[in-house]
């Protein structure tokens, strides 16, 4: 048998391995003499064992070491068959205990230790021991906590047993009164007290007016319990809780971890008092710590429901500093007095009310400062600190009498006061106070005479909103409909502070989408050449670097921004402009961050998208222009996404409305409509994508190269049908390369177009418009609708196969789900009305720009006041640039040409004809 004891555990270890049976009756034997002939051998330890049967030889095997049995083996049957650790061999262990400790150390080790955890098995080795005469009590003690028990085995021989506070008392009760006076005086009355103790958590608040809980005892106090406080060592500890508590009834409270040892799984001891029970009904209780502070957060809320957090782990004591308690949750910001305004600070006195009593915000503040606790504690009040307060920066001027704010806060505080008039201060004061936070006609508007911007009235207004949020350290969103200009606004903004700069170098930043980028370079350069700009893009942007200092404005995109945030993060940027912001609605992105690291003294996004409709984006676009304004993602869903979209309360729309609305402008088409002219139209430039550029050279040289040669010599007739379809082919690789692959699937290949057309569309149906699309190949048409298809977007198409075209027409017309028309020229061009429509997409061009007029024209009817806006889309570096050109030269002569394409392609010369095919 290979089994492994610790000499110093021996006995313990082996009368957990044996039965109690055998260890009774191995005792048994040692007490009458049973054992002989007991010796050692080096490491060997041998006994004969004189039984009724017969006798047996034991022998204990020890590990050279010294400090472990090896093995041990009895020649009795039950040994050596069944491998049963026999009465025998508990017997030598006896033996070698109580007489022998200079064979093996035993010292330490107590007899016998049964399990823990069984109590029943304790009793009963008990009772074995002491009513079936086996041992007299000499004497009882405690070492500690542990009840030490000592009694004759057998004449002079003294051995000990050690009760945990859980065995004592069944031992104490099964004890005779003759026994009984054994005891220590400590122990004399210890009984086992039902229903007069309870487990529980004391809540006080610490130095720091922090909140505790500790896990205690608590004992009903009463005079026949005579509970003392001088019992033992605890005095000290104990008696500072005592009394102030707001049970009924008193109370004596125990702190957990005072009384160490003193609490087993089943019981509690006080000494001199009793053993009480543990109520184990109180599970979680054991699993707190003894002593565990509550953060700020969850002691207001602990606090607001009365401590039924924490109910269920036992009855909860208070502290009479917290009984009576109350917390006030409302403070109103009731009045603001503006005590001075110094180099665009504004020093202020803002005071909040609750029960008719004024609090100073300044006072809080300072305290907060200090405690840095959500709740401050005045009187009998808990003051909880208003969001408002906690959400941002405040700074408190040096003398501590004022706060001291920038006009964003300014706003902030405003808006939270709701009513004006609760403002005080000299008539100057609120004047300069009025125009830094409410938007009027600035009056040190700059003159944008050097640009060639012609601006609209709206445009106007937002020029002028521009400049104000400049000019007052302000950042903004603009996110006028689609069509309206936002680049126009943002480009007056950015010329104006530029005429009033005098040093050089890129001021502005303008981050867009991919497919835009060249819009933006197209309007500065028509527009706003003075703006200098950069067009900060593709592999060897690195070089353009050194012209920076040359230039005012950088136009890139927001990849490059991911790419090269070391670069552009350490400009002062006057302007940071991020165009089509929905591209950072996410702020999980790291495009956001990116942004986000940006630094400018005005930013401004630009978004056609109303964002109303989704707070958390329009939280997250407000993240970046003004951080902090609108608190934590918490406190902003707690504020308002749950009331507004949850609960659909109004007055927190109202609420958000008012913070929001001086740092956001919108205008759709319909408010603006009488500024604005009928019809605009647009031509969006985009580049061939790489696998469309080798298709395009691939045509070129395989195809147009011998053409050209052909047309070159002057005498051989023009080859109008071949130059046509050579044409036809590039324009239908310039639209998407599936149509060369003759699929309809527009992930079929990627093209450059197609990227642009996407987010125009996805632009339009954003801000809920109905959108008509043209193009003149039918296969085109297809790979559109199966992207529609594939958005699940309502749509019809219209083409010269289609059926009930009437229909069809009367669905976009009336049907508010139906939001694209896609059609062919021919078919969707003439005798029909889309006027519910007011964006067009012209796909791809039609040499007859009449044809394309009219085509407009189904959407945009004379003297219906609508506004259409009309976009065509051009492939730069391709055919279709010069196609654009000619059409713009020779419109005349192509209008005359309505029908056929080809009729009109006919009266191009042979240089025209060169021109297109290089
Ligand atoms: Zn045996």
């Amino acid at each position: 048998m290979d089994t492994f004891f610790e000499p110093n555990n021996l006995l313990g270890q082996f009368s957990s391995s044996i039965s109690q049976d055998e260890w009774l009756a191995g005792i048994d034997l040692y007490r009458e003499n049973r054992i002989s002939k007991v010796d050692r051998f080096e490491h060997l330890i041998c006994g004969t064992i004189h039984t009724i049967e017969g006798k047996c030889e034991v022998r204990i095997k020890l590990h050279p070491s010294g400090r472990m049995v090896q093995w041990v083996e009895c020649t009795c049957a039950r040994n050596r068959k069944k491998g049963i650790y026999c009465s025998h061999i508990a017997a030598l262990f006896f033996h070698i205990h109580q007489e022998r400790d200079d064979f093996a150390d035993t010292s330490g080790s107590s007899l016998p230790q049964i399990s823990r955890a069984d109590d029943s098995n304790t009793q009963s080795m008990v009772h074995g021991l002491f009513q079936q005469g086996r041992g007299n009590i000499t004497k009882i003690d405690f070492r500690g906590s542990q009840l030490v028990v000592y009694f004759e085995v057998k004449a002079g021989q003294i051995s000990q047993i050690e009760l945990d506070v859980d065995k004592q008392p069944a031992f104490l009760e099964s004890l005779a009164s003759i026994e009984r006076k054994l005891l220590p005086t400590a122990s004399q009355d210890m009984k086992v007290l039902d229903d007069s103790s309870s487990q529980g958590i004391y809540f006080y608040l610490d130095d720091e007016q922090k909140l505790v809980g500790r896990k205690v005892f608590a004992i009903k106090r009463g005079p026949s319990k005579g509970i003392s406080t001088e019992i033992e060592n605890f005095h000290e500890k104990l008696s500072m809780h005592a009394g102030e508590l707001r049970e009924d009834g008193w109370f004596q409270l125990f702190p957990a971890e005072a009384l160490g040892s003193w609490v087993g799984q089943k019981y509690f001891a006080i000494p001199k008092v009793g053993y009480f029970p543990i109520n184990d009904s109180f599970s979680a209780w054991s699993e707190l710590a003894s002593t565990f502070k509550v953060g700020d957060q969850n002691a207001i809320e602990l606090i607001s429901n009365q401590f039924q957090t924490y109910s269920k782990n036992g009855k909860i004591f208070l502290h009479k500093s917290l009984a009576n308690l109350q917390i006030v949750d409302d403070l109103v910001l009731s009045e603001i007095k503006v005590l001075q305004e110094n180099d665009g600070w504004f020093y202020l006195d803002p005071h909040y009310t609750t029960n008719g009593k004024s609090v100073g915000m300044l006072d809080l503040l300072n305290r907060y400062a200090k405690s840095k606790t959500p709740f401050l504690k005045s009187d009998k009040m808990w003051i909880r600190v208003p969001d408002l307060m906690l959400n941002g920066k405040w700074s408190v001027d040096s003398s501590k009498k004022c706060l001291k704010v920038s006009n964003l806060e300014l706003i902030k505080l405003k808006q939270s006061l709701g009513n004006p008039e609760r403002i005080t201060g000299k008539e100057l004061l609120l004047r300069k106070l009025k125009e830094s936070t409410e938007f009027n006609t600035p009056s040190n508007l700059p003159c944008i005479a050097h640009t060639q911007l012609k601006l609209r009235e709206y445009q106007k207004v937002g020029y002028e909103w521009l400049w104000w949020l400049y000019d007052k350290g302000l950042h903004g969103l603009l996110a006028d409909d689609m069509g309206l200009g936002k680049t126009h606004q943002a480009m007056a903004v950015m010329s104006a502070i530029q005429s009033q700069q005098k040093t050089s170098g890129p001021m502005f930043l303008c981050i867009c989408p991919t497919t835009v980028l060249d819009h933006w370079m197209d309007k500065i350069e028509s527009f706003a050449p003075n703006l200098k700009a950069i067009k900060y893009y593709g592999p060897k942007r690195e070089q353009l670097v050194r012209n920076f200092p040359q230039s005012n404005t950088i136009v890139t995109t927001y990849g490059v921004l991911l790419r090269d945030l070391a670069l552009l993060e350490r400009y002062e940027w006057q302007v940071v402009i991020l165009d089509e912001a929905h591209f950072v609605k996410n702020n999980k992105t790291a495009t956001y961050r990116a942004a986000c690291g940006l630094k400018g003294r005005l930013r401004l996004c630009l978004s056609g998208t109303p964002m109303e409709n989704r707070l958390s984006e329009l939280k997250n676009i407000f993240d970046f222009i003004v951080p902090d304004y609108l608190g934590t993602d918490r406190e902003f869903n707690k504020n308002f996404v749950n009331p507004i979209e949850g609960q659909k309360n109004a007055d927190k729309e109202l609420e958000l409305r008012r913070l929001i609305n001086p740092l956001k402008m919108r205008r759709t088409k319909e408010q603006v409509l009488n500024d604005l002219p009928e019809k605009v139209e647009d031509t969006r430039h985009c580049w061939l994508s790489n696998e469309q550029v080798a298709l395009y050279k691939e045509v070129i040289a395989s195809q147009a190269g011998p053409l050209l040669d052909s047309l070159k010599k002057d005498q051989t007739p023009i080859p109008y049908l071949h130059v046509f379809t050579v044409l036809q082919l590039l324009k239908q690789i310039c639209n998407h390369p599936a149509l060369i692959r003759k699929t309809t699937n527009w992930r079929d290949g990627e093209s450059g177009k197609f990227e642009l057309f996407r987010s125009l569309l996805s632009e339009a149906l954003e801000s809920n418009h109905k959108i008509v699309i043209y193009s003149q190949y039918l296969q085109m048409i297809e790979i559109i609708q199966n992207y529609l298809k594939e958005l699940k977007v309502g749509h019809v198409v219209l083409t010269g196969k289609s059926q009930k075209r009437g229909d069809i027409v009367k669905k976009f017309q009336t049907d508010p789900e139906v939001k694209v028309f896609v059609g062919s020229l021919l078919a969707g061009g003439l005798g029909i009305d889309l006027t519910a429509a007011s964006v067009v997409i012209h796909y791809d061009r039609w040499w007859n720009a009449s044809k394309e007029n009219q085509a407009t024209d189904r959407v945009h009817r004379i003297g219906q006041k609508n506004f259409t806006q009309v976009i065509k889309l051009v492939s730069r570096g391709t055919l279709e640039e010069k196609i654009d050109r000619m059409i713009a030269e020779k419109a005349s002569l192509f209008n005359r040409f309505l029908e056929r394409d080809e009729e009109a392609f006919k009266n191009l010369s042979r240089e025209d004809l060169i021109n297109l095919l290089q």
